[in-house]
């Protein structure tokens, strides 16, 4: 008899990132996948077009001889071009890791050098350094001196590969690298697309940066629904009328995106967006909806759909929860549902037992296909958070801990209500404050230093810092010490307010005292 030949192909076609996102390319190769607005019109990007980019650019990736593994760090914000180029990575193993444009120089610099990536490429400017960097566009890759040859022994992509590498904000002073394979980045859409919010022909805009794993939500969302992601080009995002005629120019049905980017249009043009013709749903994550923003939302647009999405970027998202239209006047807390299809959020007390009650606070921790590989080059901190299920210690499951804290309503469904550890959302961005900190001291003339958070009803969350210099360094003002934080980090991170003091006040611990720094705010508003 002969031998049965080895098989070619070790996973389903659709466990990749690129193929499950692809797959509208062979059922409908001429709708629109990526919408994107330019110069006021709209330009369509179809489903074939994107694919043939992609593999043009996949073509290009093979001349440098690349190994399974070896991360290509582009720096960009979405378009058809920049998902062009993380289909085609992904389609070869190459972990991309995204970076914005507008993330500071040195931040750049730090990530670069924990993800040493073989190739860096830019959508925009000159290329920096010389080997491994590069631009691309057009469907073109030019990179001046290319990446040195690693040798490829590697040839199959499997679904335990990495697909991204996200940095997020860490406690240690430096930026967390979130490493997701393909098979849980699948999953995750999988789950997600099983809620049926958009279809073929639908438009979702998209508005958080490439660097955020958000802004993957809503390619995955779009694209794995046959529908189309319509980025917001980030400098028009903050000006309201600019932000309406985007959506209205690409026809957006969907939005998503953390709730602030709605709240100048809620304030002065609410009739511009009462107004808009294609607006069906919105979809929010990162941080609560301010209430009375969200009520005012459901006058101005009766039947929309909102979506409260919760979730961290260790497992993209976990839950989809649908708001009730109108929100009834006793809700204080949103619901977040409970996990979405496939993935299980449980409900932990601090002894690792189920909580049942309603109403009594417990940690979520997500059992889920959806999770982390771990964090990049960091064990200490991936076994700190993906941690042997509790509930069934001997199956060696791991499950997520999220940090977060919920109660259960009376319907069942959770209630986000707080952080075990510091870390916060400032305009939905993920901040350890610890980081900022840390930056802080690294400036030589600051000895001490401390970062609250000062947020209450009606005032958005912002980050304050109080420091005392050393001795002789008078000269250094406070607004030296946020133009230094803004050096090294986004604008979103440096404290919004600096506060040089004599002396930082602390417990009876002998730890510095964040309560009474956070009074001490509050009394002199
Ligand atoms: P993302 O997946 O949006 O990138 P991040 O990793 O930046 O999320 O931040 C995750 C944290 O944001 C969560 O651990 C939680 O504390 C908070 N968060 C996320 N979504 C929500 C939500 N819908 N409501 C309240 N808090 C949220």
């Amino acid at each position: 008899m002969p031998a049965t030949p080895a098989p070619e192909v070790t996973h389903r076609p659709d466990e990749r990132f690129d193929e499950f996102l692809l797959a509208a390319a062979a059922t409908h190769p001429g709708h629109p996948a990526v919408v994107e607005y330019a110069d006021g019109a709209e330009r369509v990007t179809t489903f074939r077009g994107l694919r043939e980019t992609a593999e043009r650019y996949a073509a290009q990736l093979d001349r440098f001889g690349l190994e399974i593994g070896d991360r290509v760090m582009i720096v960009s914000d979405t378009s058809a071009e920049a998902v062009a180029l993380v289909l085609a990575c992904a389609s070869r193993g190459l972990p991309f890791v995204p970076v914005s444009p507008e993330t500071p120089a040195e931040r750049r610099a730090t990530i670069e050098r924990l993800a040493e990536p073989a190739l860096c490429l830019t959508a925009d400017g000159r290329p920096e350094g010389a080997v491994g960097h590069g631009r691309f566009g057009g469907g073109t890759i030019e990179v001046p001196q290319p990446p040195v040859r690693r040798g490829g022994s590697r040839r199959v992509v499997t679904p335990t590969d990495t697909a991204y590498i996200i940095f997020t904000s860490g406690t240690t002073g430096r930026p967390k690298g979130v490493v997701m394979s393909h098979r849980a980045v699948v999953a995750f859409y999988r789950g997600m697309i099983a809620e049926g919010f958009v279809s073929v022909g639908d438009r979702v805009a998209s508005t958080s940066p490439l660097q955020f794993d958000f802004s993957l939500l809503d390619i995955g969302m779009a694209l794995g629904s046959g529908a189309a992601v319509a980025p917001v080009p980030r400098a028009l995002l903050r000006w309201p009328t600019r932000f309406l005629k985007v959506l209205r120019v690409t026809r957006a049905t969907h939005v998503n995106g953390v709730p602030s980017i709605w709240r100048q249009s809620l304030r002065h043009i609410p009739d511009q967006l009462a107004d808009l013709p294609d607006l069906r749903g919105v979809l929010f994550c990162g941080e609560e909806f301010p209430l009375a923003e969200l009520r005012h939302l459901q006058r101005l647009r009766p039947g929309i759909r909102l979506i409260n999405c919760y979730g961290a970027t260790e497992s993209m998202a976990a839950s989809f929860a649908e708001v009730p239209d109108p929100l009834p006047d006793d809700v204080t807390h949103l619901s977040i549902g409970n996990g979405h299809e496939g993935t299980d959020i449980l409900l932990l007390d601090a002894e690792g037992a189920s909580v049942r009650e309603e109403g009594v606070v417990g940690e979520m921790y997500l059992r889920s296909p959806a999770l982390m590989t771990g964090y990049w080059g960091d064990a200490d901190a991936t076994d700190a958070v993906l941690v042997i299920d509790p509930l069934e210690p001997r199956s060696g499951q791991r499950l997520l801990r999220t940090g977060d804290l919920a109660f259960r309503g009376a319907d069942g469904a959770l209630r986000f209500c707080g952080r075990r550890d510091s870390q916060v959302q400032i305009r939905g961005n993920r901040v350890e404050p610890a980081e900022v900190q840390r930056r802080l001291l690294a400036h030589s003339d600051v000895c001490e230093a401390a970062v609250v958070v000062a947020e209450g009803p009606g005032r958005e969350a912002e980050l304050c810092a109080f420091v005392v210099l050393a001795d002789g360094a008078d000269g250094t003002a406070e607004s030296d010490l946020r133009a230094f934080c803004l050096r090294a980090m986004p604008a979103y991170m440096a404290p919004g307010v600096v506060r040089i003091v004599d002396s930082l006040p602390v417990n009876q611990h002998g730890k510095t005292d964040h309560r009474r720094l956070l009074a001490q705010l509050l009394a002199d508003a």
